[in-house]
């Protein structure tokens, strides 16, 4: 898929995929969250993927662009969703897309681009470093992969990056949280998977899962 683009419709598809696959891990999500945090992290996700699902249809008919798209679903995100991680993916969708304004199409440089511009902004609003029990220490290490084969097999590379992320979640489990609630428990917090990067590799493989359609 060299060739390949990803359209407007893909996103789409991406976020309605992200919706279904937040209903599903929503006990399991906030069970993680329950043990470090304040156990609505599955919560949170579902309330606000429920109303970028539900607006969907309507963003999708109404955006000229990817840009657009991503846009008005990551503000649903930081509006609706309560807690740290609302306005974290929020942010992430309302970036993704700023270097591709206008476009209704693009290519896996870009994509890779868009995911970078996304993790980019959680950083930011996240104020946080690789290492500190959050969702950057799955993203991360991801990202760097994709920049760095960003020219590659895009299927190969994508597969690749989120089995990255996904051991980058694993790696939370023994650290200690510099960063959220899972801060104020020390030591306590060490055996415990950061809720965050669980959710965010998880929702990184949906982007993976519609590639391969
Ligand atoms: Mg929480």
């Amino acid at each position: 898929m060299n060739e390949r683009t990803l359209d407007k419709q893909f996103f789409g598809n991406c976020l309605s995929k992200m919706a279904e696959l937040a209903e599903e891990n929503r006990d399991y999500w906030t069970k993680l969250d329950s043990d470090i945090g304040d156990g609505d992290h599955g919560i949170n996700l579902s309330i606000g993927f429920r109303a970028v699902s539900g607006q969907l249809a309507e963003n999708l008919e109404n955006t000229d662009d990817i840009t657009g798209l991503l846009k008005k679903s990551g503000m649903l995100l930081l509006s609706k969703v309560g807690g740290a991680s609302g306005p974290l993916y929020g942010s992430f969708f309302i970036k993704m897309g700023k270097d591709v304004v206008g476009k209704t199409t693009i290519n896996f440089p870009e994509f890779v681009g868009m995911i970078k511009n996304g993790v980019d902004a959680i950083q930011f609003r996240g104020k946080s470093e690789l290492g500190e029990k959050t969702m950057l220490d799955a993203l991360l290490p991801g990202v760097a992969y994709l920049e760095e084969h960003i020219e590659e097999e895009p299927l190969v590379v994508m597969e690749q990056a989120v089995a990255i992320m996904r051991e980058g979640a694993e790696s939370t489990i023994p650290l200690i949280a510099k960063k959220g609630r899972a801060m104020r428990l020390g030591e306590r917090a060490i055996g415990h998977k950061d809720p965050g990067s669980e959710s965010s590799w998880m929702l990184m493989n949906v982007f993976l899962e519609e590639m391969k359609k």
